[in-house]
């Protein structure tokens, strides 16, 4: 076998250099508490979802929150945009088990509604929201409650003052709407606010936070604002989410998807583990796939990925669709799965544990994931 080429590009002994983080060190903010879970301020970089059930169907909606937080989000927004749900929000905010943020579009009365139900947080759209007496009304309610709110501002829907401004410099007209709604709220005396600045076009997006984070401390929920569908919008997200995240800007998280929302949380994990910035969920390493193929590796790696959801995330699984690179994945993982034609190779730690037949392949996976406990 031929040894590398040491051709002095790259350092060959990892001895001699000692591993970088790959991100800059998180950009100081000042922290704001979201129901009893801080935000910003060092705080881990938050993940969250917003239930696309309608608000006042109250079963659904909680539902769906209790499956945002099984799927690992810690907070979760909702719309309040009609009577039905605002009457919902009390019994929304007693039964959730994870802190919920009210999302407020045109109607002040719904964030007053909202507050009185006692959400965790409220979302409000500087461009929609109406008057400043509606404003201070909301300021003062969330103030006496202790209650943040994220000016969410989106390229979408900016107050019509900016449209001179959006068209020579769109992400500075994202991020003077934030700055001139924190000293609008400022005015009023309140503080305790985080800004998002999102747009459908990741660069902007990429360009308005850090232009935001260069001028203040104030938290950032990061987000591209209608992504897309699954693929495309995951994509389009962490495209811009990663360059900002590994600039130490960003303190929490959505990745909006025109699909379940529980795919945005997941995403969100994933992304936030690779960058070193949160403990995901185990890792699965799944082989692409090639005509050599002995097994279904699409439906045998999301069925170990629902097998493992639980185990520290340390752990790796190793998914190998024939034993051509089985042995050599498997020595780096916990698991090892190679299949062959009639039998699968079962590998621990590197080393091969056991062959067995093909229809057993349920059976063990459960009782060798379990073992990885
Ligand atoms: S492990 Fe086997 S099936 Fe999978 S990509 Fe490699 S050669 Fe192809």
């Amino acid at each position: 076998m031929n040894e590398p080429i040491d051709n002095g590009l790259i350092d060959l002994d990892p001895g001699r250099v000692p591993p970088r983080p790959v991100c800059a060190p998180r950009r100081p903010t000042r922290q704001i508490n979201v129901g009893g879970l801080p935000m910003g301020g060092g705080a881990p970089v938050r993940v969250q979802s917003m239930t696309t059930t309608k608000t006042g169907d109250v079963q659904a909606t909680l539902e769906q929150i209790r499956e945002l937080a099984s799927a690992g989000a810690e907070y979760v927004r909702v719309t309040v945009n009609d009577q039905a749900a605002a009457d919902a929000m009390p019994q929304l905010v007693r039964e959730a088990n994870l802190p919920l943020i009210a999302d407020i579009h045109y109607d002040h009365t719904m964030a007053l509604a909202a507050l009185k139900a006692g959400v965790a947080k409220l979302r409000i759209n500087p461009g929609n929201i109406g008057s400043r007496d509606h404003v201070r009304e909301v300021a003062r309610a969330a103030q006496d409650m202790g209650v943040p709110i994220r000016i969410g501002v989106n390229r979408g829907s900016l107050h019509k003052r900016y449209d001179g401004l959006v068209k020579r410099d769109a992400a500075g007209a994202l991020v003077q709407s934030a700055l001139d709604e924190i000293e609008a709220l400022a005015a009023f005396g309140f503080h305790e606010v985080a800004v998002s600045l999102k747009s459908s076009t990741p660069h902007e997006v990429v360009e308005a936070c850090r232009r935001f984070a260069a001028v203040s401390d104030v938290p950032q929920h990061l987000g591209v604002t209608e992504a897309g569908t699954l693929l495309a919008g995951t994509s389009l997200s962490v495209a811009a989410m990663s360059v900002l995240l590994s600039e130490g800007i960003g303190d929490t998280v959505r990745i909006s998807l025109a699909d379940d929302p529980a795919y945005e949380v997941k995403a969100a994990f994933y992304m936030l583990q690779a960058l070193g910035l949160r403990e995901g969920y185990a890792r699965v390493v799944a082989c692409p796939t090639c005509g050599r193929v002995e097994v279904d590796v699409v439906a045998l790696a999301s069925r170990v990925e629902e097998l493992a959801r639980d185990l520290p995330a340390d752990r790796v699984i190793s998914v190998m669709g024939c034993i051509v690179n089985g042995p050599g994945e498997a020595k780096t993982a916990d698991l090892g799965i190679a299949a062959g034609r009639t039998k699968v190779a079962i590998y621990r730690k590197g080393e091969l544990h056991r062959n067995i037949d093909k229809a057993d392949l349920e059976q063990v996976l459960i009782e060798e994931i379990e073992r990885l406990r």
